[in-house]
């Protein structure tokens, strides 16, 4: 007899994670399968955020900005470090431990919200049954009122640069070097690129990001992300724009990646690779062709706005359907679809999703870009502030950058929020609550912030809206 569950879910990361715990707050018996493995072979929830995604990047970029403020910074500060020194094991083994304790955490919750975590791989057959194929033991046939596709995203492979797990790798062996790379070169300056760059050059490095696109950052507001590439060129990370990878060989003297930009081809040679040219939605073998589920000509998994597949109770979230990759994302679009599942009203606001990258500047943002406005024909106005008129950025010695307010011109609703600075990655918190309450510059305006803080630069920007920054010239 097969065992039968309100919501079957396929995919333990923070998509399918949440989804099942909200479910199961519901009311609704609810299962929650996931195939991952540790390199050390054990099985975990918490998909790629937490065992080779948002964690262990987080840690490794706390880690290596210690590293580099100790080595560089300190010293503006009076304070000298005679014998600096770089120990990479227990650097890595505390970011091991952070992983391990949090996807021991997801068992835990799963445990405590009676979620019945199942170790293994799911199938999505036809009349809402799944094949759950545990890692060691016979498959099982369970059935659903509801099942929610929640399998991820993996990396994209480069025909130009194929993995060889060692000296070419994807973002998770970037965050497992044992050594510090002397060259490393980097394929993309997308987020992983500029962030898993960004740890190994503080580390000692020597970085080259090669980079497509002629624009740097594209999703990014322009003018953030011409001061962002001011501050890594700074900061000595090499980015090459418009240069795209056309070979790469393995060599006695490290890997040769041969590159062509408008001046012509070009070889460097570098000791590793890290490949990070985007990621895919993962539906292998997940989809019987009968169970009625359509997937896009980029292989993601086709839903309407609240996450419904072209087949009757099933769903799908997170990485694998359109929208950003963010963890964030996926976890909101796992509580809609419960709370839909059991009957309640919900829904994702798309249109306010916070991005955050976290290098050094942080950049963060949240609504539209100074560009998408001027193409959707929106009469609007601007206001910003730099974060050397912050007193607070200054006594951090953190000053570099700028937040940017863009509102509607008439009604002065908020459209969108920039900021490349300190911990935009916390300042943007507020900006994305008060377009949630679809507030007005106004509102920000009257709103008290304390002082010294850097939440100072979002209060400034919004008054330079309307040309009353009192910590700034208005032009
Ligand atoms: P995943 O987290 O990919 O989880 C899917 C799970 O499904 C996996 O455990 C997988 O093993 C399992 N699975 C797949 N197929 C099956 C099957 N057939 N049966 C059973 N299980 C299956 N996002 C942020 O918001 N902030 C960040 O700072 C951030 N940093 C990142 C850093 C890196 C290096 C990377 C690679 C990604 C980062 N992301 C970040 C993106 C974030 O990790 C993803 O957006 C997020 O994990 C997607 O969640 P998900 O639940 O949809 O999928
Ligand atoms: P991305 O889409 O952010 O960047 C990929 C970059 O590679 C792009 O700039 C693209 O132009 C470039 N590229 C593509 N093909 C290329 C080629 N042949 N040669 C050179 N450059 C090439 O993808 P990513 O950095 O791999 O990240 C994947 C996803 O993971 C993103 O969607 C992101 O949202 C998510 N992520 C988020 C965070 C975060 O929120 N802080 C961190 C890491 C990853």
């Amino acid at each position: 007899m097969s065992r039968k569950f309100d919501v079957v879910v396929i995919g333990a990361g923070p998509a399918g994670y949440v989804a099942a715990i909200r479910a199961t707050q519901l009311g609704l018996s609810t299962a929650c399968i996931d195939a991952w493995i540790t390199p050390d072979g054990k099985p975990v929830f918490g998909g790629t955020c937490l065992n080779a995604g948002c964690i262990p990047s987080k840690a490794l970029l706390e880690s290596s900005e210690l590293y580099h403020r100790a080595a560089v910074d300190f010293v503006t500060h009076g304070i000298g470090i005679s014998d600096l020194t770089l120990d990479l094991d227990t650097m890595q083994a505390r970011k091991d431990r952070i992983v391990r304790d949090l996807s021991g955490g997801i068992e835990s919750l799963f445990k405590a919200n009676s979620v019945m975590g199942l170790f293994g791989r799911g199938r999505l057959l036809p009349d809402l049954k799944v094949q759950y194929t545990p890692h060691e033991g016979e498959s099982e046939l369970l059935e659903a009122d509801h099942v929610i596709l929640a399998t991820g995203s993996v990396s994209v492979e480069l025909g130009a640069a194929p993995y060889d797990g060692e000296r070419i790798v994807d973002s998770s062996g970037a965050l497992t070097f044992d050594t510090v790379p002397k060259r490393l070169g980097v394929i993309g300056a997308g987020v992983i690129g500029l962030e898993l760059g960004s740890v190994w050059k503080r580390l000692g490095a020597e970085v080259t990001i090669l980079e497509a696109m002629d624009r740097f950052l594209f999703m990014v507001d322009g003018q953030v992300a011409r001061e962002a590439q001011r501050q890594f060129k700074q900061q000595g990370l090499d980015i090459r724009l418009g240069s795209k990878v056309r070979e790469s060989e393995l060599t006695d003297d490290g890997i040769l990646l041969k590159y062509d930009d408008e001046q012509g081809g070009h070889e460097i040679c570098v000791d590793k690779v890290v490949v990070a040219v985007g990621r895919r939605a993962e539906t292998t073998d997940l989809l019987d062709p009968l169970a009625g589920v359509d997937v896009s000509d980029r292989g993601l998994i086709e839903v309407d706005e609240q996450c419904r597949t072209t087949a009757p109770n099933v769903w799908a979230i997170g990485d694998v359907v359109r929208g950003p990759m963010l963890a964030h994302k996926g976890s909101e679009e796992g509580i809609m679809v419960a709370d839909l599942i059991a009957g309640e009203v919900s829904e994702v606001n798309y249109d306010v999703i916070p991005s955050v990258i976290y290098t050094s500047p942080e950049i963060a943002w949240v609504g539209k870009t100074e560009e998408q406005i001027r193409e959707a024909g929106i009469d609007y106005k601007s206001g910003t502030f730099n974060f050397a008129a912050s007193g607070r950025a200054k006594a951090m010695d953190q000053d570099a950058g700028l937040v940017k307010i863009l509102a509607d011109a008439e009604s002065d609703r908020i459209l969108g929020v920039h900021i490349c600075g300190p911990m935009a990655g916390e300042l943007i918190g507020e900006a994305v609550l008060a377009m949630e309450f679809q507030a007005s510059t106004e509102d920000l305006q009257r709103t008290i912030h304390g002082h010294p803080t850097l939440t100072e630069a979002i209060h400034e920007a919004a008054l330079s809206v309307d040309r009353r920054a009192i910590h700034a010239i208005n032009l």
